[in-house]
């Protein structure tokens, strides 16, 4: 089983199974009050929308609904061009939610007048380019002050981060909620098809990771960099007639 296990590891497959096995209690973080038992799905998109939306594809053939956050100040994709906007506004479409994934690594600790201005202002631009209300948000690379922090950042949208929906306990097991994620080709805080004690969960899931088969952390990086590579051969191609007679030579 191990080996199988092992064999699966960051294929669409285990994807799949990971999805099937909590499918009875995924929800979304607003329906989560009041419940024994939650698994609410997120995904963080950091490299490639259009990854995100080949999971997304998975995530409706699965008959579940996820929360996908994207970056407005990303060097690796831009959410405005033509191909990653029909993209997006197609996953809200398919009625999965839409939400922010907030940078906020330029932010000086504690500076929580501009962490509140940032968080309008990259909601405000995703919002336009959906053309609909953002109505969450994920931190990007959380440093420990804004996960402290003890009052909403902003009221009228959820953070992923919130006490209801994660618990900050640096490093100890939590009480209620695991936490469990892939950053980086590692589930450092557990693996979702391990057993477990706890009821409640939130996963989140990098469409970055997960790749066919299943590629090691080197091999899903040489996939990324081919893939973005080759997306933008194809816009410098549509952009320049020349191209291809330029390059056959
Ligand atoms: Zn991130």
């Amino acid at each position: 089983m191990a080996e199988v296990r092992e064999k699966m590891a960051w294929s669409l497959q285990e994807y799949r199974d990971i999805i099937s096995k909590y499918k009875p209690i995924i929800c979304d973080y607003p329906d989560t009050a009041g419940r024994d038992s939650f698994c609410i799905i997120r995904h963080d998109v950091e490299f490639s929308v259009s990854r995100a939306f080949d999971l997304m594809k998975i995530d409706s053939e699965c008959g579940i609904r996820a929360s996908f956050f994207f970056q407005v100040m990303n060097g690796a994709y831009n959410p405005l061009s033509v191909a990653n906007r029909a993209l997006i506004r197609q996953i809200a479409e398919a009625g999965h939610h839409v939400g922010l994934h907030l940078y906020v690594s330029h932010i000086e600790p504690g500076d929580v007048a501009t962490l509140r201005r940032e968080l309008a202002f990259q909601r405000d631009i995703l919002a336009a380019i959906l053309g609909r209300a953002v109505d969450r948000f994920s931190y990007h690379r959380p440093p420990r002050w804004v996960l402290a922090l003890e009052e909403p950042v902003l009221d009228d949208i959820i953070n992923a981060y919130a006490p209801e929906y994660f618990e900050l306990t640096d490093g100890a097991p939590p009480a209620e909620i695991l936490y469990m994620a892939d950053s980086q080709h590692n589930w450092k805080y557990g693996h979702p098809l391990d057993d477990s004690k706890y009821r409640k969960f939130q996963i989140l899931l990098h469409a970055d990771e997960w790749t066919g088969d299943g590629a090691e952390a080197r091999d899903n990086f040489h996939e990324l960099i081919e893939r973005n590579r080759a997306e933008f051969v194809e816009i410098i191609r549509s952009e320049c007639n020349h191209y291809d007679r330029i390059m056959a030579n």
